[in-house]
């Protein structure tokens, strides 16, 4: 059983947390709060074994296996999922078409059927904690408890948590082109996978925005035989141009100047010199920008990339601390983002699970030393 669970449960749908002024929905089988310890001037805070940042399908996975195990568990969400901008969400199994923010309530209504609190507000930043206390009572024997991190909320409430799952996502910087937002996730698409079999066989276009679009280009042409490579800014060398010719796919020199629609559709691409080239869809490779800015406050290393580096199961190089999806990997989709966040899950159950068996086990050896009148040793 958990060290952060308390005995008392109550029955709720809903509650404000009071120690910490935000509302936390939570299941039917919902806990009371925690043993409380004080936070820095703002009065007591919820303890709790992991604290995961970030409610999409990363987050929200990971919170499932943890309630599953019985672990105290806060998500706390800024309500800005990445893919929010799109109708519809495809390619993960078993909810292929459905609106992004179904997923996302179905994976709520999961969490809180096992206690796990759903906290609305923004963290503003983690901190390793000093030395907390442990949440029950411990022998005075016994190891400490790992000390943890206090998870600071935008406000100032704060949660005490023993590890750490951020799962914050990423934003995707867009070329400042007029009239791109205003269609990003509905016909101006970066992901085939997600969306190229909704625009199949339609004039699809590329903007040479970025060294990525001749592999955009040349991959597109498996959903449209109409493929049209913008050049932009893009300078094609001889070798790009044959490989996009052998492809099928056309070039069409010139500078972007505006996306042209026509009552809240994509009709075309207008070009400095005054022409439209038609197209029903264009696809861009925006630039990942991963909301990283609490692992980095905490002091994680980089990769070679300068992304977070974790092992396979999401673990950063700073202990009690994991990251997963597309906050650590540009390349997850809803269905791999979920993945992390079950296996980096199951990963901090096993390391709390050796960190309680530690103390367990000294505690045990402290009670048979007094037991036998031998010295304990310090
Ligand atoms: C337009 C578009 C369409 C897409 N369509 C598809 C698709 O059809 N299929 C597919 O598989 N993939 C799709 N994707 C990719 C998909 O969006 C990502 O794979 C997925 O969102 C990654 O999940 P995540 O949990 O890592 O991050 P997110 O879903 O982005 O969730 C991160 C959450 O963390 C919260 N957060 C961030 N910082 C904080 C903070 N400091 N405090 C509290 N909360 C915070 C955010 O508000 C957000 O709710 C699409 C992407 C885009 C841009």
């Amino acid at each position: 059983m958990s060290e952060a669970t308390d005995t008392a449960r109550t029955r709720t749908t809903a509650r404000t947390t009071a120690k910490t002024g935000t509302t936390a929905r939570t299941g039917t089988t919902a806990r009371t709060t925690a043993p409380a310890g004080t936070g820095p001037g703002t009065g007591p805070v919820e303890r709790y074994d992991a604290v995961v940042v970030g409610a999409g399908a990363a987050g929200l996975s990971a919170a499932l296996v943890l309630g599953r195990a019985r672990r105290r568990v806060a998500v706390v969400d800024a309500g800005e999922p990445r893919n929010a901008p799109a109708a519809q969400l495809h390619g993960y199994l078993s909810r292929d078409g459905v609106p992004p923010s179904a997923l996302l309530a179905i994976g709520r209504e999961e969490v809180a059927r096992y206690g796990v609190d759903l906290i609305d507000a923004r963290v503003e930043h983690i901190e390793a904690a000093e030395a907390a206390a442990p949440a029950e009572p411990a022998p005075p024997a016994a190891a400490p408890a790992a000390p943890g991190f206090t998870v600071c909320l935008a406000g100032g409430p704060v949660l005490h948590a023993r590890r750490v799952i951020v799962a914050t996502g990423l934003r995707d910087g867009l070329p400042e082109l007029p009239g791109l937002v205003e269609g990003w996730g509905r016909d101006v698409l970066h992901c085939p996978y997600c969306h190229g079999w909704e625009v199949r066989d339609r004039p699809l276009g590329v903007l040479g925005t970025h060294p990525m679009a001749v592999d955009q280009a040349l991959l597109l042409r498996q959903w449209s035989a109409d493929v049209v490579l913008i050049a932009h800014t893009l300078a094609l060398a001889e070798g790009d141009r044959e490989r996009l010719a052998a492809r099928g796919v056309r070039v069409v020199e010139g500078r972007i100047v505006r996306l042209v629609s026509d009552d809240g559709r994509l009709c075309g691409v207008e070009l400095a010199d005054g022409r439209v080239v038609p197209r029903e869809a264009v696809f861009v490779a925006p630039q990942p920008v991963p909301r990283d800015t609490l692992l980095f406050g905490l002091g994680c290393a980089r990769d070679d990339n300068g992304w977070v580096a974790t092992d396979r199961t999401g673990r950063t190089s700073l202990s009690g601390v994991w990251a997963v999806g597309n906050v650590a990997d540009p390349r997850a989709q809803v269905v791999t983002a979920a993945g992390a966040g079950a296996a980096a899950a199951i990963a901090l159950d096993h390391d709390l699970a050796q960190e309680e068996v530690g103390r367990a086990l000294d505690t045990l050896r402290a009670r048979r030393g007094r037991a036998s009148g031998a010295a304990v040793p310090a």
